[in-house]
């Protein structure tokens, strides 16, 4: 798939939620494993969690990671490296867009950076820095799920509160609400506007 290179690159994994892109985040990186490439990954810190976390997929697969400062990721990063030739980013819509100068240090430093995150807002409008890492990025690879209403290939992410799509207008911590999300298609997302 990728070119034999000395220099690095960034490759974002991307689509809605429920589209595998951290269980492709995780078979990138256990290819290069059993390459004998040592990786490193690591996760925003939500929740002021700061530490290790594990990066885990639907599937069950999961590696440690490394908790990071969403606004500030680098000093962090740069602490927690120690030579390796690959890391992986997952959940980067949960990033200031201070990832994306993470990113390209640590490709300009002839590292492969493997980055996932969902590239839009549950109002269907592009998530940062999602949009801006896939501008600058060598590769970017989009994958669909499938729509919970029609079964078609889904890009979107449909967010409900109380089992009733949510407004345009709706924060995005809702205190107290039930709320879940569905990977819908164009057709079938809902954002209430009235
Ligand atoms: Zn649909």
């Amino acid at each position: 798939m990728h070119a034999i290179t000395n220099s690095g690159w960034v490759e974002v994994v991307t689509g809605s939620m429920f589209s595998g892109k951290t269980e492709e985040l995780l078979r990138r990186v256990r290819r290069a494993e059993i390459a004998g490439q040592s990786v490193a990954a690591f996760s925003p810190a939500l929740d002021d969690r700061f530490g290790s976390a594990t990066i885990g997929s639907h599937a069950g697969q999961q590696i440690e990671a490394t908790v990071v400062d969403q606004e500030e990721p680098e000093p962090a990063m740069h602490d927690a490296l120690n030579g390796e030739d690959v890391v992986a980013i997952d959940e980067a819509n949960f990033f200031s867009g201070a990832l994306v100068d993470a990113c390209e240090a640590l490709a300009a430093d002839g590292r492969r950076v493997i980055v996932s995150g969902t590239d839009q807002t549950f109002r269907g409008e592009p998530f940062h820095p999602l949009p801006d890492l896939m501008a600058v990025a060598e590769y970017v690879d989009k994958y669909q799920a499938i729509c919970t209403q029609c079964g078609e290939p889904a890009s979107r992410n449909q967010r409900l509160i109380e089992g009733e799509p949510a407004h345009y207008d709706d924060p995005t911590v809702m205190v107290g609400a039930e709320e879940s999300y569905e990977a819908r298609c164009r057709s079938c997302h809902v954002v209430r506007r009235d």
